[in-house]
């Protein structure tokens, strides 16, 4: 029986790295380029998955206490799911118990934007992705100190590596190098 050996070559070259393929579902994503993101929802919507295009261009908000993220612990950076923007740091999450992620600062003055959100009868800020526009969630006045602010902000768009993650990444590429 005859091997094509070409066959299992070339199929060996394709093996995916899975962590590359989450990161690259959208090609606006990136956790260095800082360049403002600009697509029309018809853009977005080829570009997202159902849940995260409904949140993030639709301004929808996911079901309380259904994000992983709602109660982690873990050490490390959340980024904006649609375009890998930094937004928090997990020493500014707290327990707020109201169903969603909850965060009292952003990572800068720069990696989120306020818009004001009348939508329901209410008066609210809402907190968009200073990269790509997103919605993310809203802010509000009842967070605890130092900021006495409480971002409410929906697990579906947000993105989080653990601090050892980045830390092992950092010693791998200094080892190749
Ligand atoms: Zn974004």
């Amino acid at each position: 029986m005859q091997h094509c050996t070409y066959s299992q070559s070339s199929s060996n070259k394709k093996t995916i790295n899975m962590d590359t393929v989450k990161k690259a579902a959208s090609p606006v994503y990136s956790r260095n380029d800082t360049s403002k993101v600009d697509l029309s929802n018809d853009e977005w919507k080829k570009l997202l998955p159902k849940d995260v295009y409904d949140v993030a261009r639709l301004k929808g908000t996911e079901r309380p206490w259904t994000s992983k993220f709602e109660k982690s612990k873990d050490i490390g950076t959340y980024y904006c799911a649609v375009c890998g923007n930094a937004l928090f740091k997990s020493d500014t999450k707290f327990d707020s118990g109201c169903g969603w992620p909850s965060f009292y600062e952003p990572i800068s003055k720069t990696s989120i934007i306020y818009a004001e959100d009348n939508a329901y009868g209410m008066q609210r800020t809402e907190v968009e992705c200073g990269r790509c526009k997103s919605h993310l969630g809203h802010v509000f006045n009842d967070g605890p100190p130092p900021t006495g602010l409480r971002f409410c902000i929906n697990g579906v768009v947000l993105d989080f590596e653990k601090a050892k993650d980045a830390e092992k990444k950092y010693n791998e590429q200094n080892k190749r190098s």
